[in-house]
C-alpha cells in the first residue's frame, strides 16, 4: 500500500491552498484532482475576481489558478495526481483512488477532504431536454473547450454566478433574452447586475420558468411571474423563444467522503446543505479528516483558499510541523473573519452560527 503523510481531496482553490502551505511547513503532501487539468472551478473563471486583495481581487481565475499551479509544481514535497478519483476513504484513513487504469489504495497520516461543489437542479416540465445546462457548465464548454452552447438564452438565477456566465455568454457573441428570478430581489452583486442591464438583458424578479418547450432540443421556455407565496400567477405565462436554458440556482457541498468515514454532518440551508461539522481548525469529528472550501459550505474561492490555509497549516502541525503556527493561525482567521465581514458575509455567519450552535 502506498503511504502518504497529507493526503488532499481536490485541486481547486482550497486544495491548492492547502497544498502549499502544508508542503512549505516542511509535510510531505500528496494531492489528487480528478480532473486531469489542475485549479477545480478557477479553470474556467476569466473573468477579474471580487473578494480580498490578499487572495487576488483584481485578478482573473485563471490567473490565480495559473500562479498557483506554476508554485505547486515547483514544491518538491508535493506529489501531483491528476486524472485521479479518491473514491472511498475510511475511518483509519486509508482512502482508494482510481487513477488511469488502476485502483490504489494509500494509507494518510492525514486526509483534507476539498472536493467543491455541484451545481442544483430545478424541477419544472421537460427538464431533461439537451439544451438546459448548469451554468458551470456552460462555463467549461465556453471558457475551457471554446464551444458556444447555443444563440439565445434564458439564464434562470440572478446570484453572481448567473450574473457573471450570462455576461459571458455575450461576450461569446451569443444573446441573453432575460434573467429571471424566483426571489422579488437580485441575489448578485449591484456592480454585475447593472453590467448586464446596460446590455440590454431584462432581469426580471418574482419569476420562475414553468416548462421547457421542444421535442428534440430546446426551443422555448414558458416563464410565469410569482405571487409572494412563490407560487405562479394564472395568466402571467409567457413564452421565450431560447434554445438554451442555463440554471445557476445554487450549489451544494460535494461531501460523500465525510458520510463515508462517519463524520458528523449537519443540514445547513445557508451553507448550501450538508456540511460535516469541524472545529475551528477545520477538522470534522473523525479525528485527522479536514475540510476546506466550497465542501465545508458553498461560498466563493477567496474563502476557499483561506479555509485550505488554515486546514494546511492544522494538519501540518499535527504532525510536528509547527514552524510559526500560532502566528499563521492567527493570521488566517483574521483574513477569514475580514473575508465573512459586512452584509457580503451574513449568510455564510449565519450558517456557521448555526453549525456551532
Ligand atoms: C461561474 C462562477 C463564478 C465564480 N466567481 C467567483 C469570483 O469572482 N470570486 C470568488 O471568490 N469566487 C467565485 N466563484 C466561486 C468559486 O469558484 C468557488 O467557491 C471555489 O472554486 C471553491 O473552491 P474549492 O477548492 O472548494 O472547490 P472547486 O474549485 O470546486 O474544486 C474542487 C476540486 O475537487 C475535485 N474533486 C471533487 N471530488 C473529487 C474526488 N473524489 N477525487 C479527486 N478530486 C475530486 C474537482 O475535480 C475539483 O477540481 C465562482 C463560481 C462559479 C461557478
Amino acid at each position: 500500500m502506498k503511504t502518504a503523510e497529507i493526503a488532499i481531496v481536490g485541486g481547486g482553490p482550497a486544495g491548492m491552498c492547502a497544498a502549499l502551505v502544508a508542503a512549505k511547513q516542511g509535510a510531505k503532501v500528496t494531492l489528487f484532482d480528478s480532473s486531469k487539468i489542475l485549479g477545480g472551478q478557477l479553470i474556467k473563471q476569466t473573468h477579474r475576481f471580487f473578494g480580498s486583495e490578499k487572495e487576488h481581487a483584481g485578478t482573473r481565475g485563471i490567473q490565480i489558478c495559473a500562479m498557483l499551479e506554476e508554485e505547486i509544481r515547483k514544491n518538491e514535497n508535493i506529489e501531483l495526481h491528476l486524472d485521479a478519483t479518491v473514491l472511498a476513504a475510511y475511518e483509519d484513513k486509508i482512502i482508494a483512488y482510481e487513477e488511469g487504469d488502476k485502483y490504489e489504495k494509500m494509507a494518510c497520516k492525514k486526509v483534507i477532504v476539498a472536493t467543491g461543489a455541484s451545481e442544483k437542479m430545478l424541477a419544472f416540465g421537460n427538464n431533461d431536454l439537451p439544451g438546459v445546462y448548469g451554468a458551470g457548465a456552460v462555463q467549461t464548454l465556453m471558457n475551457v473547450h471554446g464551444v458556444v452552447p447555443g444563440q439565445k438564452v434564458l439564464m434562470i438565477g440572478s446570484g453572481n454566478i448567473g450574473l457573471i456566465v450570462s455576461y459571458q455568454l455575450m461576450q461569446a457573441g451569443l444573446k441573453v433574452e432575460a434573467i429571471i428570478e424566483a426571489a422579488p430581489t437580485i441575489g448578485g452583486f449591484k456592480v454585475h447586475a447593472s453590467k448586464v442591464r446596460r446590455m440590454g438583458v431584462p432581469i426580471l424578479t418574482s419569476h420562475t420558468i414553468l416548462e421547457a418547450c421542444g421535442t428534440e432540443c430546446v426551443e422555448g421556455a414558458i416563464i410565469s411571474q410569482l405571487d409572494e407565496k412563490w407560487s405562479p400567477i394564472p395568466g402571467t405565462e409567457k413564452r421565450i423563444d431560447v434554445d438554451v436554458i442555463c440554471l445557476s440556482v445554487g450549489l451544494s457541498p460535494l461531501t460523500e467522503l465525510f458520510w463515508q468515514v462517519g463524520c458528523e454532518m449537519k443540514h445547513i440551508s445557508p451553507l448550501g446543505g450538508h456540511v460535516p461539522v469541524r472545529d475551528e481548525n477545520l477538522e470534522t469529528t473523525v479525528s485527522g479528516f479536514y475540510v476546506a472550501g466550497d465542501a465545508s459550505g458553498v461560498e466563493e474561492a477567496s474563502a476557499a483558499m483561506i479555509e485550505g490555509k488554515i486546514a494546511g497549516l492544522s494538519a501540518a502541525a499535527s504532525l510536528g510541523y509547527d514552524q510559526n503556527y500560532a502566528m499563521l493561525r492567527k493570521e488566517y482567521l483574521e483574513d477569514i473573519g475580514i473575508l465573512r465581514s459586512g452584509p457580503v458575509g451574513e449568510k455564510i455567519r449565519q450558517g456557521l452560527q448555526i453549525l456551532a450552535g
